[in-house]
């Protein structure tokens, strides 16, 4: 099935997984999706920020929008830190607006250790379509115990883990006791690149987990390739931005597939990390 106008491509692949592509005419605006991390002397959004600017719990609405319903959400100061703090930024944010989003790229270069922290806020969770497949009938639940439930979704072409609980607590817990079996070892500095997609439902706080298995799909790097996507957070939660408008119509739901299939952890893997976890004190 196939929904189209001149901005945005619509997709539904036959196991239910839906892609929405939208284009994005302005490559300055464009850019900014890729602006997650620098080394402080030349950082762009260091130079971007204004004194004035509000900030909602810590971090700094820039203003940038990438499309109608987004804003840039970065933090005033570089920090040393993966997530640490900003995570309880993040739930408040998601607690004051109920029907948000926040998409987190994850840590890119671990060498970089004063890395600007900065998100995707997204005003209706609804335009990512990954809010919506953990609701189709593909979705396991794996862990089941008092105020928290872990799953994942048994198709091919998305691979988040699916963390709930009405407890902030209980949801920073569980992914720091996760995040250690993907790999992430604070002793090191050794950060894996975990996509992150946190928002509400009623009471309880949805948080998926997208470890990267590599940054970039290998059909990126081939010059005959016809697209041009290097998936980031919005791309693995179906949202796929596109600066060329002849790919809007001319990707295909089986590339699409395969480009979340190729950069995210296989199920088997996923499974095995999640039977390893200790929840005995969470
Ligand atoms: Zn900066």
């Amino acid at each position: 099935m196939v929904k189209n106008n001149n901005r945005t491509h619509i997709l539904s692949a036959t196991n239910g997984l839906t892609f929405k592509l939208i284009h994005i005419a302005d490559n300055q605006v464009f850019s900014w999706y890729n602006k997650q991390e620098y080394p402080k002397k030349e950082c762009d959004i260091c130079a971007f920020i204004k004194p004035d600017m509000k900030s909602t719990h810590s971090l700094v609405h820039t203003e940038v929008s990438l499309f109608a319903g987004h804003e840039l959400l970065v933090a005033p100061a570089h920090g040393g830190e993966y997530i640490g703090a900003h995570f309880k930024h993040m739930l408040n944010i998601v607690d004051e607006s109920n029907n948000a989003v926040i998409a987190f790229e994850g840590s890119k270069n671990a060498s970089i250790k004063n890395y600007h922290f900065s998100c995707h806020y997204i005003s209706d969770k609804s335009y990512l379509p990954i809010t919506a497949d953990i609701h189709k009938e593909f979705y396991k639940e794996i862990i089941s115990q008092d105020n928290l439930s872990m799953g994942i979704l048994e198709v091919h072409g998305r691979n988040p883990i699916c963390i709930q609980s009405s407890s902030a607590e209980t949801i920073i817990n569980a992914f720091h006791e996760l995040e250690k079996h993907i790999g992430v070892n604070y002793s090191t500095n050794d950060h894996p690149y975990i996509n992150l997609v946190l928002w509400k439902e009623g009471e309880n706080y949805m948080l998926l987990a997208i470890p990267r298995a590599v940054y970039k799909p290998a059909e990126f790097y081939d010059e005959n390739n016809s697209w041009n996507i290097a998936p980031g957070v919005l791309e693995m939660s179906g949202l796929y931005l596109i600066p060329e408008h002849s790919e809007l119509t001319n990707l295909s739901t089986e590339q699409l597939e395969q480009v979340n299939a190729e950069v995210s952890f296989n199920n088997s893997h996923i499974l095995e990390i999640l039977n390893e976890l200790d929840l005995s004190l969470i």
